[in-house]
């Protein structure tokens, strides 16, 4: 049904089409039909004939001779000329004289006065300037007569005369639009599009913000060249009617246009030379103002300034055309070669068409600077879209760059902190183990330097996070006194070397707990401190902290709902101070104030770029108050959330911060009998490690590859794994996934910390994901190293909590009728063996069903194993043999499993004569193996 309806339907979408096109046929064949055979028109051709006899003329200075037109005869200022000739024979009633005049003239024929113009009867100052189409009544009777013109006006154009023409009205509108329509068509476009783009910038600019001068002074040009064209052309009056005032409009603007230009080069050419441009619109503007001043004052009309006014345009014109040559000369034209191109043309263009209006006595058709704009218009566009294709490309370039960067920085921050590690652990054993005071000092001084430099590359990691977006605060409640009790600590130790005084002011009603990232806000006024310390050389440095109640509307009140304050930190100093007009600098990224004053000082001008960027993520502020040699105060506000109200009064001053002497030093716990192994490309942390735990009893096996590690691993189960990330060729992640590959490998359960320097945001959870039990980041210091081993090596083994689970299922899919019995078992491996595999399995139940498992699997394996083998599949046979190699690494099959392993890398290497050779004595090992477990 539904086929037939749409095939119905598409029979009646091609008979439409094909009919819409026999009509649109028709149409065209009647069209030209039409034009060729229908010769009647309602309306008569228009006739047109110029008037091309010879003239003879006399002027007011008595000068005379003969001339045709069009014709300029070299008269004075003000001085009249009388031309006549004879009329031709051929006029018919209804025809009218056209011709073309300013101001003051008089028309006779045989004497008889038929046309008289007196401009100066304007009732503006400054009177008519603009010349006009006069179209006289002629009639069949006026055939021989003569013509004669007298013009007589108070200006320099009493000597021209363009052509005179004699018709009908058809004949002469049709005249004046062939010579002026295109002008006048593309000037009215031009007037369009100028309002459109001022439209849109306008919109653009309101929407979205984006101002874009050069884009709205280049729509103010064109519509400024518009309006000179379309009230300068002689079509004006066809189209507008008699408005003779008009003519003005041409005069008063042309100054107006050049500005504009100047204005929008100086804006593409990013101010390179804008005094001279500004200079530039400053002249243009005094003679705009001068111009109309003579003209409406009636001391000069605007046609006598016109020379003037010109000439001013044109020096204008020529500096700015050679301000674009200077940036061509000096390669700085590329960023906007498309515009000066434009406005080059324009130049060139408008100075032909002034030239032509000042020194030719011909009318100009005016279409040079219409064109030029129009020129202008396309090269702009192609600068725009240029720059809209540049921005993009800019973008997406600083993105990669700033990928780079924020790869490059965490990089070097690990490939630091790798050798840092080994000086801090050796230094570490240094200052425990050392008696000699002077080695104490040096090695002191070791361990500041190493923390100065761990600060910095922490002040680095931390710019690229913020920079990069990826900075996660830690909200936890916290006591305040706490807080309080840290950063005063922090402020008396720098104080000390250079025995400055300490004053604090710390208000006692600030609440005891509140909630926020507390290390975020130790970290801002801990820098604020050091700062204050590096820079006060005598005199103070200072804390305040109070706390005041949150502004309702505060956008401290959108991190929690109830009750929330602003704490406040003032860290202030006696110290060399900030110039006023630093200050607005001093948060700027990279930035050192007063650089060779402050040359000995260490610094990145990291550290308040940073205490800007935290202060805003918790929504907070700093501001600096500073007189210039005096000293400074930083104000720091954070809103915190307000967990527990009470005001903590003088608790502060109460805590006690256990500091135990590096000689002091006793392991945090011991575990004698435990054996881990830890592997590290670099040797001198694999001894840091060793020294760190020597104490701690636990036996350290130490191993420099990933690929012995994986070795080892099957070999022996370790009571933990302390595994570097990043080495050479089988990384951490590596052998922590063959370890953990299969449930019966030998380490499958044993803790798996990594100890990495790659201390990037977010490191900790990318390595939890990825399976490592724990994370500690290089350097790593002791107390922090037994904090975390402790966990795993002085509880009970981990292995049976995990087993329960897992065993539970393999417990569940286990026939039980299968399974051996425990007394056989034990006999079967020897007493030694099923002990250890017991401790694996967690019980002895559990151990029997996982052997049964064990040997059921084996056999199934070695079975895929020979049809592999068959089949030429290495791939599947590989994986079989990696199979077994991790369940007779559980069962305590030693031998086999090297066996298994064998096979497996004989597999993967193609090798699969050996497979051929090697694969029966292999069966028999595991067979044997595995029907012992099965036999009850
Ligand atoms: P730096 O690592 O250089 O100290 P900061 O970003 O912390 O970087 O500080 C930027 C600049 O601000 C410093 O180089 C220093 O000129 C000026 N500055 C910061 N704190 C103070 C202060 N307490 N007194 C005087 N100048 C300071």
């Amino acid at each position: 049904m539904a086929k037939d309806k749409i095939s119905k339907l598409d029979i009646l979408k091609i008979i439409c089409i094909a009919a819409s096109w026999v009509t649109v046929g028709v149409i065209f064949v009647l069209f030209i039909l039409s034009e060729l055979f229908h010769t009647t028109t309602s309306f008569e051709k228009g006739v047109i004939k110029t008037l091309d006899s010879t003239w003879t003329y006399t002027t007011g200075s008595g000068l005379s001779g003969e001339c045709t037109f069009p014709v300029n005869i070299k008269v004075k200022f003000g001085e009249s000329v009388d031309i006549s000739t004879v009329l031709p024979d051929d006029i018919k009633d209804g025809q009218y004289l056209l011709w073309r005049t300013s101001r003051n003239h008089k028309l006779y024929i045989d004497g008889e006065l038929r046309h008289q113009y007196n401009g100066e009867d304007a009732w503006l100052p400054g009177k008519v300037v603009k010349g006009k189409t006069w179209a006289i009544p002629l009639s069949a009777e006026d055939c021989g007569k003569t013509l004669r013109i007298f013009k007589d006006e108070a200006g320099a154009n009493n000597g021209s005369f363009y052509k005179v023409s004699y018709g009908d009205m058809y004949g002469i509108v049709g005249s004046l639009w062939a010579e002026n329509g295109f002008r006048f068509i593309a000037s009215l476009l031009l007037l369009f599009i100028s309002i459109v783009l001022l439209a849109v910038n306008f919109g653009i600019s309101h929407i979205y913000g984006i101002r874009n001068l050069s884009f709205r002074l280049l729509a103010y040009g064109m519509m400024a060249v518009s309006v000179w064209a379309i009230t300068d052309s002689y079509l004006y009056q066809v189209v507008f009617g008699d408005n003779f005032y008009s003519g003005l409009v041409g005069y008063m603007i042309t100054p107006i246009m050049p500005i504009i230009f100047i204005r929008y080069m100086d804006e593409v050419q990013q101010h390179r030379y804008q005094k001279i441009c500004i200079i530039l619109v400053a002249a243009l503007l005094v003679d705009e103002l001068v111009i109309c001043i003579l003209h409406f004052g009636d001391i000069l009309s605007f046609q006598r300034t016109l020379g003037a006014n010109d000439t001013t345009v044109a020096i204008a014109s020529a500096i700015a055309f050679f301000l674009i040559i200077k940036d061509a000369i000096d390669r700085k034209i590329k960023e906007y070669k498309w515009v000066a191109i434009g406005l080059v043309l324009l130049i060139m263009l408008t100075g032909y068409e002034m030239a032509f209006i000042n020194l030719a006595y011909d009318y100009p058709t005016g279409t040079c600077m219409v064109v030029g704009i129009y020129a202008l218009m396309a090269c702009a566009m192609i600068h725009t879209v240029g720059d809209i294709i540049t921005s993009e490309r800019d973008k997406r370039a600083a993105i990669d760059a700033s990928i780079v960067k924020s790869t490059f920085l965490a990089n070097m921050s690990h490939e630091i902190r790798t050798p840092i590690n080994s000086i801090i652990g050796m230094n570490e054993m240094i200052l425990r183990e050392n008696t000699d005071e002077d080695i104490a000092i040096y090695s002191d001084h070791i361990k500041r330097s190493c923390n100065l430099l761990m600060s910095i590359i922490g002040d680095v990691l931390d710019f690229s996070k913020i920079e990069s977006g990826r900075f996660n605060l830690v909200t936890d409640p916290y006591k305040s006194a706490d807080l309080v009790n840290d950063l005063y600590t922090f402020l008396s130790e720098q104080a000390a070397p250079q025995s400055l005084e300490v004053r604090t002011d710390i208000s006692a009603a600030i609440p005891s707990v509140l909630e926020g990232d507390e290390n975020r806000i130790k970290q801002i006024v801990i820098n604020l401190i050091t700062n204050a310390a590096k820079y006060t050389k005598s005199g103070f440095i200072g804390l305040k902290i109070y706390a005041t109640e949150a502004p309702v509307d505060s956008k401290s009140s959108e991190i929690n709902s109830g009750k929330n304050v602003i704490l406040h930190f003032e860290v202030s100093d006696s110290g060399i101070g900030i110039r006023e007009e630093d200050c607005t600098r001093l948060f700027d990224s990279f930035t050192r104030i007063d650089e060779k004053k402050n040359r000995n000082i260490q610094g990145t001008g990291l550290g308040l770029s940073i205490v800007k960027a935290l202060t805003g993520i918790m929504n907070g502020n700093v501001t600096v108050k500073s007189a210039y040699g005096k000293g400074s105060t930083f104000c720091v506000e954070i809103p915190q959330h307000v967990v527990d109200e009470l005001p903590i009064g003088e608790d502060w001053k109460f805590i006690k911060r256990e500091k135990p002497a590096p000689n002091d030093y006793q392991a945090s716990f011991k575990a004698p009998g435990k054996t881990i192994l830890v592997v590290d490309d670099n040797e001198s942390n694999l001894m840091v490690i060793r020294q760190l735990l020597k104490h701690t009893e636990v036996n350290t096996i130490l191993i420099d590859n990933g690929r012995d590690a994986v070795g080892l691993c099957e070999q022996n189960k370790y009571d933990l794994i302390l595994l570097d990330h990043m080495m050479p060729e089988f990384d951490g992640l590596d052998v922590l996934r063959t370890i953990k590959e299969h449930p019966f490998d030998l380490n499958y359960h044993t803790p798996v910390i990594v100890l990495t320097a790659n201390a990037t945001e977010g490191s900790r959870r990318e390595y939890l994901e990825a399976g490592f039990d724990d994370y500690i980041s290089k350097p790593v210091d002791g107390a922090t190293l037994e904090g975390v081993l402790s966990k795993y090596l002085s509880e009970a083994p981990k292995a049976q909590e995990i087993d329960e689970a897992e065993l539970k299922e393999v417990l569940e899919k286990t026939d039980a009728s299968q399974i051996p019995d425990a007394n056989y078992l034990e006999e079967f491996f020897g007493e030694e063996k099923f002990k250890q595999i017991m401790l694996y399995c967690g019980g002895r139940d559990f151990a029997c069903r996982v052997m049964a498992k064990v040997a059921d699997d084996s056999l199934k394996a070695l079975s895929r194993m020979r049809l592999a083998l068959d089949d030429g599949d290495l791939e599947a046979y590989a994986l079989a043999a990696h199979s077994i190699k991790g369940m007779m690494g559980s069962a305590c099959q030693g031998e086999i499993q090297v066996l298994a392993r064998n096979h497996e890398t004989a597999a993967k290497e193609g090798r699969k004569d050996f497979l051929e050779k090697d694969y029966d004595n292999f069966a028999l090992e595991v067979s044997r193996f595995c029907l012992g477990v099965q036999r009850k």
